[in-house]
């Protein structure tokens, strides 16, 4: 590649939403520091550090797996896992409150036995996630749904088995200005009315 037509794999993406559009459970000042700054410096690492790894042309799924699997690379992974997670979270989010429709419905029903039972145990790992991390709406292989939680950059992208549908950062970052230690509450106002089903139906059909 030419060094004029090279770009960076990582990008910060913009907002899909105005930042004021969550209200007070997720609200701008939040936003400002958790895109603006927290998202952007891991972007920004994750660009310098694939650079010096010669991993400044791969894709950055590619980037993810690779630093996985070399613990050399653990702040490159660290990097680009949560440069990865944090453009997924933004997608996962809905400022409108949304339920699964169709195939995705009838799935949560058979997976989870409805929406009430999915939405108390996703809300339950969610918020039992000890420390930083994550938790997932994840696809099976056998195409079952699933809840998985990872923790701190880990994400499941990094192996090429469950396909993520949906998530929801519980790093205190994403809900310390807004609620304090109150991790609860800013997963219940995300479980029950800000996810984005809309974008886990369109992952769920989607052959990555
Ligand atoms: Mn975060």
């Amino acid at each position: 590649m030419a060094a004029d037509s090279h770009t960076s794999p990582f990008v910060l993406p913009d907002l899909p939403y105005a930042p004021d559009a969550f209200g007070a459970v997720i609200s701008a000042r939040t936003f400002s520091f958790h895109h603006g700054k927290h998202h952007k410096t891991y972007v920004d690492n994750a660009n310098a550090l694939a650079e010096k790894a010669g991993l400044g042309s791969a894709s950055v799924v590619e980037i993810v797996r690779r630093a996985k699997a070399d613990a050399a690379l653990t702040p490159l992974f660290n990097n680009a896992a949560q440069s990865w997670n944090h453009s997924f979270y933004w997608n996962s989010l809905s400022p409108n409150q949304q339920r699964p429709e169709g195939e995705l419905a009838k799935q949560i029903t058979q997976s989870f036995g409805g929406w009430d039972k999915f939405a108390q145990q996703l809300t339950d790992a969610a918020v039992g996630r000890f420390a930083s991390g994550w938790a997932w709406l994840v696809a099976e292989p056998n195409g079952a749904l699933a809840i998985t939680t990872t923790m701190n950059a880990d994400t499941p992208i990094a192996d090429a088995k469950q396909k993520p549908l949906l998530t929801i950062d519980v790093w205190e970052h994403a809900y310390y200005l807004d609620h304090q230690n109150l991790r609860k509450a800013y997963v219940e106002a995300v479980v029950n009315n800000h996810l984005n089903w809309t974008f886990a139906a369109q992952n769920l059909e989607s052959g990555g």
